[in-house]
This record gives C-alpha cells, structure tokens and sequence, in this order.
C-alpha cells in the first residue's frame, strides 16, 4: 500500500481561525475555529486521524468495521479502500436495511467498493464475540481482515488523536482550552493526551446515557497506559439523542453560519458550538481562555466547488 500521507495528501496541521463572536468575547472568551473537516475531502475531520494509524497497522490487507445506516466513519474507511487499493467490508446495524434500496450514505459506501454485510441488533451487539465475528467475516468472502472498531476509536486512534491535541499545543494562538463533540470518545481520549497539562480538554456528547466518560478512560488506558490530559465530559447537550435536535439547535446553527461562514455539520458540530455558547455564558471559562473548537466534520451533500 503506497504510503498514506504520500498518497492522499492531507491538510495537516489543519488550520486553526479566529473568530469574532460577540457571545464568547461579552465572556473574555476567544473563540477558534480548529478546521479538521479541511484535512481531506473524503476523509475529512478525526475520520483521518482516527484512521491513518490503523491503515498503517493493517498494511492492506482488508479493513472490517462498524457502523450505522448513515455512519461517517464507514464512509471514510471505503473511500480509503478506494483511494489506497485495499478492500473494505461494512458491518451495518440493522438487517432490516438489507431489502430496502440503500441511502445515500450506504450507497457511497458500496460505490467505493465496499462489501455490506447486514446484522440483526442482537448480532451486532455481541460482534466482538469471535463467533459473530467469524460469521460476519465468512459472510463477506475477505480472508485476513484487519478490524477496526465501531466509530474507529481503539488505542492506535486515539494516538491519532494525540497529533490534534498536539498541534493546539503548539499553536501560537495560545489554546488554554479546546472542545469537541463525541460519539465514541476516541477523539477527546486522544486530544487530551495531546493538550497535556494545564490546558483543558471538554468533550460535548452527542449521544444519550453516560458510557462516555468509561470509554475515554478506557481508550486512554490502552493507548497511553493511564489517564493523559485534564478532560472531561458535558452530557446536557445531546437534544434527545444521535441525530436529534430541534428548532433551537437547527436556529442555532443557521446563525452560526451566517455569521461567520461555516457550514455547520448537525449531527456532532452543531451540537458541540451551542455546548460552547451556553458553557460561556454560564462562565465555565476564565476570562482570557482561547477556546478551541474542534470542527470535526462538515454538512453532507456536494462538496464544495474548488
Ligand atoms: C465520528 C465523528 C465524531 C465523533 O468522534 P468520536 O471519536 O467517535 O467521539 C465527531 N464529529 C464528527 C463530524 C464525526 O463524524
């Protein structure tokens, strides 16, 4: 496999923009953009970073992973496959998806050649177990696969990560905090890790119910063997769920992007900028932070004319 970054040239280290934001300046707080969806059309945000170490790792053999109907981290792995010559297969929630025509995200996913082996809710709850495994390989037809977890977040992901953290680190913008919204929390395990000391790491969950904080520990454990960086977790923002929002959310991120320009992804971004807001008005930062926010993604649908 040619070599990732020769190959795929990614925008790294992703650029970081000041904005003016007269509800976080009203705060003594600066606002940053940190553009990770810029590091690559298709494989845009901590999709990379997650995923470049464990290439490496798999060194072409065939990628298996997880995901859901509209996963973006099952997106990016096929349009790896496609860009990099290796062979991918899709493990999707849900076999119900099986007789339907696929959705857009689905449909990409087998464009770029990925193999969609559908499992039943059960079947995907235990697919660690080596016997479900087994049977999601056999279905596939790959022999010798390299798996990737659910969302990509294992411990060479989560020192993907690290490299985020590290490049706010060194960032002359002084970042005295940075936040980003978490599905799995291999990205706030990795950009903690990167902070370091005395610069705090936030992580806005998008889903519901309070596994996040457990999985950060345990990610960091694995990756950096105990826990790294000053992080924590704020789970008042998830509006119901994965994917659920609302009219204040969506009025939410409609302003956003008038104001300053950028398309605001609604699943985790959107979420994670109105977590920031109120978190400023609240004070939950000193007076003086520079505040990071880590765009993760950017919104679906055609990408950008050059
Ligand atoms: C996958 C994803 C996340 C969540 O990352 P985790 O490491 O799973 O917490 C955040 N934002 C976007 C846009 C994503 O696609």
């Amino acid at each position: 496999m040619p070599d990732l970054a020769a190959a795929l040239r990614p925008l790294l280290p992703s650029p970081l923009q000041s904005v003016r934001d007269e509800r976080f300046e009203r705060h003594g707080v600066g606002l940053l953009l940190k553009r990770d969806d810029l590091i690559h059309p298709d494989l845009p945000g901590n999709k990379w970073r997650k995923l470049a170490p464990n290439l490496r790792a798999a060194r072409g053999r065939p990628v298996l992973t997880f995901g859901g109907a509209y996963s973006n981290h099952l997106r990016a792995t096929a349009a790896a496959g496609r860009l990099l010559g290796f062979p991918t297969v899709g493990v999707v929630r849900g076999d119900e998806l099986a007789d339907r025509p696929l959705n857009p995200s689905l449909s990409r996913c087998a464009a770029d050649g990925m193999r969609l082996v559908f499992a039943d809710r059960a079947a995907y709850r235990a697919k660690h177990e080596p016997a479900v495994l087994a049977r999601f390989v056999a279905e596939s037809g790959a022999e010798d696969v390299y798996v990737v977890p659910e969302g990509g977040s294992n411990a060479p992901a989560a020192r993907g990560c690290a490299e985020l953290g590290a490049e706010l680190r060194d960032d002359p913008a002084g970042v005295g905090a940075a936040a980003v919204a978490c599905g799995t929390g291999g990205t706030l395990a990795g950009l903690a890790a990167g902070l370091g000391p005395g610069r705090r790491a936030l992580g806005v969950a998008v889903l519901r119910g309070s596994f996040l904080g457990g999985e950060v520990r345990a990610l960091q454990q694995a990756a950096f063997g105990g826990r790294a960086g000053d992080w924590s977790v704020e789970d008042r923002f998830h509006f119901g769920g994965y994917a659920r929002g609302g009219p204040e959310l969506d009025a939410f991120a409609a302003d956003f992007e008038d104001r300053h320009g950028l398309p605001v992804e609604r699943v985790y971004v959107a979420k994670l900028l109105y977590a920031l807001s109120v978190l400023a008005a609240e004070g939950a930062f000193p007076r003086g932070t520079a505040l990071a926010a880590v765009i993760t993604g950017r919104p679906d649908g055609p990408p950008p004319a050059p």
